[in-house]
């Protein structure tokens, strides 16, 4: 398979090369150059596999000849032997209609483990032959942060600088990144915001000899491989209830468009999908988009479901690409309108276009809590903000009364107690595989928001190359 840019003017890539890049060099971000289909008998074949060996089916593709398929398989076992479900991703049923698709059974329980636990297995296979070692740095409000270290603890050849905002996630999110004690793990508080610490990682990136130096790389949801391993649970579910023959819909919590643009990546590639809706919060551009297309920048709003507190979607611009007709020169343009204006209007053609497969909900605080309480009170589920915020806009979308409707269910109740607690008055524990969290040593640095200190701790720490 063969990788273009979403702006048209970046190096082709194949599989092995795009895991281990970030954005293209031309700003844009990478993409298959065809979607890969399967026929109706292929996806009804699916039914009887187990989430491995529907991994392998759905991914090998994309992985063309980087990997063999044993390969591939081998490193799907290792990934998702981590889950703590033998289903890998269950279904729950709420009621007649609706389902929710539980992606949190991973080490550090949201739904990042997912994509996460492959790509550092992919880093790892795909380092071992080069002559290179990578330092990935990132900047975290909470889930990204500890999915991405629990991927890549003791893994060979990379080191992992995760910075977050001193006092400012929840002890759970805390602890489960600086209680990861492998020597290659480097947790930074810094004193600042989260957009200080988002804004020193563009710094270190945008210093090309820094940059150089220590191969700086990155595993936000920019990544494709990442992508590509979120679309595996859209066809294991739907199989399970009654794709290819019934389509299935789903609403999908919201922030960086990655996960729910993996469902548009299975749709395309055959899965029969009635809608997926666009669940947002309070922090709505998305759904501005989508439904009369707004496409503008505002200022974001915390709320109890963190994770989508996010104003500038990055993968919407996959979305884009395919609705400037994969023309890479055109879609630069308008990217460019967009990062000066700060807004983009989509056309006409493009709404009804994106209409045939998106639907998209704003769900506020009380109706957060409100779906909260519904799962409580009528399936005995207690679910976290961001799974409810689906789960709002799935009961309120407007879907024939056949089609089954699956919320994906992004985080653990536990990681979000506080929240779930208000709305619900129950206080989920942590489950056995996170126990023993508050018991651990910590280790981490605290820096100051400054570019020089966060550039001389990393350079006494990583590898430079050679
Ligand atoms: C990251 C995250 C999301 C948003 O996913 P995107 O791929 O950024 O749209 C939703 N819920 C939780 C719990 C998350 O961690």
């Amino acid at each position: 398979m063969r990788y273009v840019s979403t702006r048209g003017s970046a190096p082709i890539l194949g599989f092995e090369d795009v895991t281990l890049a970030g954005l293209a060099a031309d700003g844009g971000l990478y993409l298959p150059e065809i979607w890969p289909t399967l026929t109706r008998d292929e996806i009804a074949g699916l039914a009887g596999l187990s989430y491995v060996e529907t991994a392998v089916a759905i991914m090998a593709p994309f992985v063309g000849d980087a990997l063999s398929r044993t390969e591939l398989k081998l490193l799907c076992e290792a990934a998702y032997g981590r889950f703590s479900h033998a289903a890998v991703t269950p279904l729950t049923q709420l009621d007649h209609r609706h389902w929710l698709l539980e992606l949190f059974h991973g080490p550090t329980l949201a739904f990042k483990d997912v994509a996460l636990q492959l790509l550092g297995l992919l880093f790892e296979r795909f380092l071992s032959s080069r002559d290179t070692h990578l330092t990935v740095i990132g900047a975290t409000s909470g889930d990204t942060g500890s999915a991405a270290i629990d991927a890549l603890a003791g893994r060979a050849k990379v080191d992992i600088f995760m910075l977050h905002p001193q006092g400012r996630v929840s002890d759970v999110q805390r602890r489960q990144m600086t209680t990861v004690l492998a020597p290659n793990v480097h947790n930074i508080a810094i004193d600042g915001s989260f957009d200080d610490a988002q804004a020193l990682v563009k710094a270190m990136f945008a210093d090309r000899a820094f940059a150089g130096r220590f191969s700086l790389s990155a595993v936000n949801s920019i990544n494709w491989a990442r992508l590509m391993a979120q679309i595996v649970y859209y066809f294991y579910a739907a199989v399970r209830l009654g794709a290819p023959d019934r389509p299935v819909a789903f609403s999908v919590p919201t922030g960086n468009f990655g996960d729910v643009f993996a469902g548009y990546v299975a749709a395309r590639m055959g899965l029969p999908v009635a809608k997926l809706i666009v669940a947002t919060n309070v922090n709505d551009i998305l759904h501005r988009a989508l439904s009369v297309g707004d496409y503008s920048v505002g200022t974001v709003t915390a709320t109890a479901a963190p994770s989508m507190d996010i104003q500038v979607s990055s993968n919407f611009e996959r979305l884009l690409f395919d609705l400037h007709g994969r023309e890479g020169a055109r879609l630069a343009a308008s990217m460019q309108g967009f990062e000066s204006e700060r807004k983009l209007a989509l056309t006409a053609d493009m709404l009804s276009e994106a209409g045939g497969i998106f639907a998209s909900a704003r769900v506020d605080a009380d109706e957060m809590a409100l779906a909260m309480r519904w799962a409580c009170q009528n399936a005995n589920e207690v679910i976290d903000p961001h799974s409810a915020i689906g789960l709002a806009a799935a009961r309120a979308a407007a879907l024939p009364a056949d089609v089954p409707v699956v919320t994906l269910a992004t985080a653990h109740p536990a990681k979000f107690v506080e929240a779930v607690e208000r709305a619900t008055g129950k206080r989920p524990g942590l489950p056995a595989r996170a126990a023993g969290l508050f018991e651990r040593e910590e280790r981490y640095a605290r820096l100051p928001a400054e570019i020089g200190a966060i550039e001389a701790y990393i350079a006494e720490r990583a590898t430079p190359t050679a």
